[in-house]
């Protein structure tokens, strides 16, 4: 493959450039072209240096950015695709620990593993790349159009609500009709993935909240409305939830004191899903009044990331069923089209941000 225009930055470091870049010797069978590829809060953590945890692919001095895209087939030499085709290749590469080698990369219990755009593998934000046909998952449903894009991040929130099934399970967790209604869940953060969270969220019957420490704009309030979903200004009322306690507590914030303020509210058996990350979030104090208070009610602490081959299957199966639920409501998370070359976007987000993608 010749030289192609490319996002990279330098991992751990930091620092955003969009120019030609060389790569050699990446393997695949199929030829892709991005359509569009999304930002998160990830891609902008290594671009601002505050994620540790990235790193440049063996032998280069840079990474080249990108874990969420819509891709198009432009050549294929596997019978599974065709020219034309619209896939969405995986994040994580496996290793070889066992869960790696079951197709679990997301449990990875060695960190051998490897993730397009984040760690010691290029990601999609370039003009084109190959992979290989086991790396990839293909879009059915036609009428999600650019809403595609967001099979990546909604695939984290299919594998969390895995996580909280299995743990939900250690004891009666659902309410005497045996459903979910009436549950609380507050989702901390408005951001793409708080939204993703609110929506399987309020599938799976929770009164939903989503926070965040300052008002949010009028598109975001239109969303919650859309979805059915309550706002929370923490920096107005910090202690409003409306009374009774969270059942679901899910963290997008990375933030340990706004964590921790909201653990102390949660419920019996409560469940909360650490899922953001900050390294430069303010460090909090935890007293043994804290530990009492998650020992005493059997409240579960659990990490969740990255997701599976099976999560973006279903995550593909929520964005069409949500597609057909709130129609041009969910087109809405798509909040901004950008060129490549945009660099501003990884350092700055623009009001009303759901999600931006840059249309390739
Ligand atoms: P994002 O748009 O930056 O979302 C983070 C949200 O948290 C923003 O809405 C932010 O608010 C809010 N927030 C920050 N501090 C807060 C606080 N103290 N109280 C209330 N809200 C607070 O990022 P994203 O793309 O949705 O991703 C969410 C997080 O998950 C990021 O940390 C990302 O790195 C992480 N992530 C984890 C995984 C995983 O597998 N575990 C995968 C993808 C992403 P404002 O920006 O409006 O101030």
């Amino acid at each position: 493959m010749g030289e192609i225009g490319a996002y990279y930055t330098d991992a751990p470091g930091g620092g955003i450039n969009f120019n030609t870049v060389k790569i050699s010797g990446e393997g695949g069978n199929v030829l892709l072209k991005p359509l569009l590829t999304g930002i998160c809060g990830t891609d902008r953590g290594i671009v601002n240096g505050s994620l540790s945890f990235a790193y440049n692919p063996p032998g280069y001095s840079f990474l080249v950015l990108g874990h969420e895209s819509l891709c198009e087939v432009v050549e294929s030499d596997s019978p599974q695709f065709r020219k034309g085709d619209r896939v969405v290749p995986l994040v994580r590469r496996p290793g070889e620990c066992p869960n790696c080698l079951i197709g679990r990369p997301d449990n990875c219990s060695d960190g051998n593993k490897h993730e397009a755009g984040i760690t010691g593998l290029h990601g999609f934000m370039r003009g084109e790349f190959r992979d290989f046909d086991h790396n990839l998952v293909r879009v059915q449903d036609n009428s999600l159009g650019d809403i595609g894009v967001l099979t990546e991040p909604t695939k984290n929130v299919v594998k969390a609500f895995e996580v909280f099934e299995r743990v939900s399970s250690r004891f009666v967790y659902n309410n005497s009709l045996s459903t979910l209604e009436g549950k609380k869940a507050l989702i901390i953060g408005t951001g793409s993935e708080a939204f993703l969270y609110s929506l399987l969220s309020r599938d799976y019957g929770f009164e939903t909240y989503i926070l965040n420490r300052h008002d949010i704009e009028q598109n975001k309030k239109d969303m919650c409305a859309a979805f059915d979903v309550n706002f929370v200004n923490s920096a107005a009322d910090r202690d409003l939830i409306n009374g009774s306690p969270i059942d679901l507590l899910i963290d997008t914030s990375g933030d340990p004191g706004t964590i921790f303020h909201y653990v102390r509210k949660m419920n019996y058996n409560g469940i909360a899903i650490l899922f953001g990350t900050n390294e430069r979030a303010p460090v909090a104090t935890i007293g043994g009044d804290d530990i009492d208070y998650v020992v005493e009610r059997n409240i579960t602490l659990a990490g969740s990331v990255d997701a599976a081959r099976i999560h973006y299957l279903k995550a593909l199966d929520c964005l069409s069923g949500w597609k057909r639920k709130y129609g041009k409501a969910l087109d809405g998370m798509i909040t901004g089209y950008y060129t490549p070359g945009d660099m501003d976007l990884f350092m700055h987000k623009p009001a009303g941000e759901i999600k931006s993608v840059i249309r390739w």
